[in-house]
């Protein structure tokens, strides 16, 4: 295995660190320590394990301000978009600090005066976690806020390119009190660490954010021990808006949806599908206002997008710019970048396409970037089905003020998170999932609890 990992900051291409990786005898022994913490944890009461998690929170929110400089350095997105990711990874702590107490269980009227039927939930076990870099904090907490609540241990492993804010996360929940097995982090490999997770028969629950080809890799891993998977993978969300739409409006929501944390989010607006009669009075305004973003080091003031993390997602988000322009796509803003392959840095700046054409790569696969494809459509069915024309079912946005055509795109866009009039529909208390091939099992909410418990039922008789 591999035993040193580079970090390196994407703004600047500075080697912020180099942390030793994990080898294989530690991972396993790590997973032991974990599934041994179980006994133990899995029987505290939720009461106490709100109290660890509520306090846990309180010490993020505390050091947010250093957080979030690590989040901007290694990740590159702007310090105020990491002080507010700080404060979105805490919300999943105290939102499952409430839930823990909820874990009810029910009794069954039974058939025969004899007998009693109970059903009870308790935590499933070791939870092992794939996170990635777009969001190095908040997908932790989303995962481990609920697996403790209900009991479980969890370990995580880092993305590699942003491997410095879980450990500094991992810290603050040591600092809050959680036993070290029972909150644990692996650094090294995807391919190399995804094994000894899959493969071990301590890890009870596999939870996944990622890339949908890693995701079905784990899925398949995930079967010889037949563990439960929860996946939240790529997604390539659909932004429509209709006729009568509050176009300024609609215009502020597709900048906060597309460009965030440079356009690098599964749920970010990937297919701009507009009404052919506000087609070029929409084009004219996001245009102009993506073209004024502030592109620059997210450490810097005002600056609005930050890089783009990696040489490989920049050279595939140039090469969906490239393709679509040879295929006729007009540049409408940005389509240039400011980068050096020698140093390593990676902006792409805001970009918006016009006349776009559903052959060009960027309307079929998922754009991990700050780049805008524009259709327009004439009926409300065709824009349903160009949406749903994707193996991906994540996030749908949709923008008017008929009730009609709001409930029309409710009951027939195939995703699992809708946006009415809405670019930021995610939030601690509602659940996050996929449709499709973007993912299994939702996290948030109460459904987000519900993959880190098992389900008991007990008959007892001769009563
Ligand atoms: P991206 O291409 O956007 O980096 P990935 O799905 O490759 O998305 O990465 C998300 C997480 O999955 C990271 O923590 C990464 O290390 C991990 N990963 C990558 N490849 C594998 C693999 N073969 N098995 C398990 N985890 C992996």
């Amino acid at each position: 295995m591999s035993n040193q990992i580079t970090v390196t900051n994407p703004a600047t291409g500075e080697v912020l660190a180099q942390i030793p990786a994990d080898s294989a005898d530690t991972v396993n022994a790590k997973l032991k320590a974990g599934h041994e913490a179980f006994k133990k944890f899995s029987k505290t009461t939720a009461y106490e394990r709100a109290a660890l998690l509520e306090k846990w929170a309180e010490l993020i929110l505390a050091n947010k301000q250093e957080l979030a400089e690590i989040m901007t350095k290694e990740n590159g997105k702007p310090l105020p978009e990491s002080l507010g990711e700080a404060a979105y990874t805490a919300s999943y702590l105290t939102w499952y600090a409430e839930e823990a107490k909820r874990l009810y269980g029910r009794t069954i009227p039974a058939a025969t005066s004899s007998k009693r039927l109970l059903v009870t939930q308790q935590g499933i076990g070791l939870v092992a976690a794939i996170t990635p870099w777009n969001f190095p904090a908040a997908m932790m907490t989303r995962k481990a806020g609920p697996a403790l609540a209900a009991g479980c241990t969890f370990i995580v492993k880092p993305a590699e390119d942003t491997p410095l804010t879980m450990i500094r996360l991992v810290e603050l929940a040591h600092e809050a009190g959680i036993p070290k097995d029972v909150v644990q982090i692996v650094n090294g490999k995807g391919s190399e660490i995804g094994p000894l997770f899959t493969g071990s028969d301590y890890v009870r629950k596999i939870t996944f954010t990622g890339s949908t080809p890693v995701g079905k890799l784990l899925i398949q891993q995930s079967a010889e021990t037949v563990k439960g998977v929860s996946m939240e993978l790529g997604g390539h969300a659909p932004f429509i808006i209709c006729e009568d739409a509050d176009i300024d409006y609609a215009v502020t929501q597709a900048l906060a949806s597309k460009f965030r944390n440079a356009g690098q989010t599964c749920v970010c607006a990937n297919r701009f599908l507009v009404h052919e009669s506000v087609v070029a009075e929409f084009s004219e305004k996001f245009a102009k206002a993506a073209a004024a973003l502030k592109v620059g080091n997210g450490m810097d003031a005002g600056v609005e997008v930050g890089p783009v993390i990696n040489k490989k997602g920049f050279d595939k988000i140039v090469e969906q710019i490239e393709d679509a322009k040879a295929k006729g796509a007009t540049v409408l803003a940005g389509g240039t970048t400011n980068h050096d392959v020698e140093k390593g840095y990676f902006f792409i700046n805001p970009t918006v396409l016009g006349n776009v054409t559903h052959d060009m790569n960027i309307m079929q696969e998922e754009t991990f970037g700050p780049v805008a494809p524009i259709v327009s459509f004439k009926t409300y069915e065709e824009a349903v089905e160009i949406a749903n024309n994707t193996p991906f079912g994540l996030a749908a946005y949709f923008f008017t003020d008929n009730y009609k055509r709001g409930i029309f795109f409710q009951e027939n866009l195939d995703f699992g998170i809708l946006g009415w009039n809405d670019g930021l529909p995610s939030t601690a208390q509602a659940p996050f999932g996929g449709m499709k091939e973007s993912g299994i099992g939702s996290e948030g909410g109460i459904e987000g609890i519900q993959p880190y418990l098992e389900t008991k039922y007990l008959s007892i008789g001769n009563i």
